[in-house]
């Protein structure tokens, strides 16, 4: 069974469900049982060693130096 990350968009909460995708819409925070969420994607960090190149993503991840 796949999991899938949601950032809950009430409290803010990220968590991780095993569901199916099929099931995504029933999936709730755990925290305030709001199922107004993001998906999150997580990713591996991607280093270049030696290198100096500041984009990972092409700029949509978020979470790399090439997005902050
Ligand atoms: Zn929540």
């Amino acid at each position: 069974m796949p999991t899938y990350t949601f950032k809950c968009k009430n409290c803010g909460e990220v968590y991780t469900i095993f569901t199916f995708y099929s099931k995504i819409g029933e999936a709730k925070c755990p925290k305030c049982n709001s199922k107004e969420k993001e998906r999150v994607y997580k990713k591996v960090p991607f280093t270049v060693q030696g290198g100096t190149s500041s984009s990972s993503c092409g700029g949509n991840c978020g979470g790399c130096s090439g997005c902050s």
